[in-house]
């Protein structure tokens, strides 16, 4: 694969990841038992997953020419086993799975990749899979992905060789997106409100109402006045946004859940099987992404002051009060949003938030009135 410069790379489908791709070609060449692949599902961790399965399978290494390297980079090689949970979590019922896929042999391959998707929902099912993962048989290759590691998974995340997965830069996102096609300032403002997230990034790209979402998070700052009645009225106006941004997945789950339905009247079944299921996970993707659009919204207004700031600083005559109004309200900014994930009551943390941001707004900058 380095010699031959019309040979693609196996690792083409990993944008912005350069240093976990470094690790993860080096590790290919003799590779641990167990790996962790540490990061958000739209930092890349899937492509990245199927392409080191690929240089493990691949007869030479990953020259990605070969039919072994397209049937894995496609996920249609039986080497490569991609388990994914049946439930909300990853239960003891998936953990028992494994550990039988985890025993069998490779068919054609001279071992087996075993790509567990969620292993951060494996609380429960911990203790089965750690056995699992302490002792693999010597043709499999484990890759855990997970989003984080709660203090149930210590021990499993300790027993394999962690390869992490930060939020993609947006300058990267923008001009992955420009390349695809997408105009330069809408990649530009896609990319702000990514969080780093390629899935969302390509999701928002096709969202019409995706800019008018965005330039309501970036009006925030002129439309403070630090009394409680603005922030509610802020704060029901972008939540309302928020919601209304879910409206394209949930068509999309509609479609899917239509073409599953229509599959399964094909074969003369009355439901589909696992419908419960189905609907769980969809409905738990719609509140990731709503809380994601929050999340993704207070970076950008976490930005505008920042902007104002620099501006600030920039033009000479800075303020000393306009300084510290907004050096402390990115501050604010940023820990509301770290905080949205373990605070259910959105509307509370946003008017709390912005009344705290927003006093002092008529005397230093903002142009506020009363
Ligand atoms: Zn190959």
């Amino acid at each position: 694969m380095s010699g031959d410069p019309s040979a693609p790379d196996l690792f083409d489908e990993v944008i912005g990841q350069d240093a976990a791709v470094g690790v993860l070609r080096a590790e290919a060449r003799n590779p641990l038992h167990a790996y962790l692949f540490l990061g958000a599902n739209g930092s890349g961790v899937r492509p990245a997953a199927r392409a080191f399965a690929a240089g493990l399978l691949c007869p030479t290494g990953g020259c990605g020419r070969c039919d072994t390297c397209r049937r894995v980079l496609a996920g249609s090689h039986p080497d490569l086993v991609q388990v994914e949970r049946t439930g909300a979590a990853l239960g003891v019922d998936d953990a028992r799975r494994l550990a039988l896929l985890a025993q069998r042999r490779p068919f054609e391959a001279a071992r087996q990749v075993l790509v567990v998707a969620d292993v951060h929902l494996a609380v429960r099912s911990a203790p089965a899979l750690l056995k699992t993962v302490e002792e693999p048989p010597a043709a499999t290759v484990f890759v855990l992905l997970c989003e984080s590691i709660p203090p149930e998974l210590v021990t499993i995340a300790s027993r394999c060789a962690q390869v992490s997965f930060p939020p993609v830069a947006a300058a990267v996102i923008e001009r992955w997106l420009v390349a695809r096609g997408v105009e330069a300032d809408r990649a530009r403002v896609v990319a702000e409100g990514s969080g780093g997230d390629l899935d969302r990034a390509r999701l928002l790209a096709e969202d019409a109402s995706y800019l008018a979402r965005h330039d309501l998070w970036r009006s925030v700052p002129s439309r403070l006045r630090g009394d409680g009645s603005t922030a509610a009225q802020l704060a029901r106006d972008l939540l309302a946004a928020a919601e209304e941004a879910v409206e394209p997945l949930r068509r999309r789950h509609a479609q899917d859940l239509g073409a599953l339905e229509s599959e399964s009247a094909s074969l003369g079944e009355k439901n589909i099987p696992g419908r419960r299921e189905v609907l769980e996970r969809q409905h738990r993707e719609e509140r990731r992404w709503r809380t994601d659009e929050i999340r993704a919204g207070l970076g950008v207004l976490a930005r505008a002051f920042r902007d104002r700031l620099f501006e600030a600083l920039a033009s000479g005559n800075a303020d000393r009060e306009v300084i510290e109004r907004c050096s402390t309200a990115a501050g604010a900014i940023t820990a509301a949003a770290a905080s949205l994930e373990r605070n259910p009551n959105e509307t509370l943390l946003l008017e709390s938030l912005f009344v705290r941001i927003g006093s002092g707004a008529e005397r230093s900058g903002a142009p506020a009135r009363r």
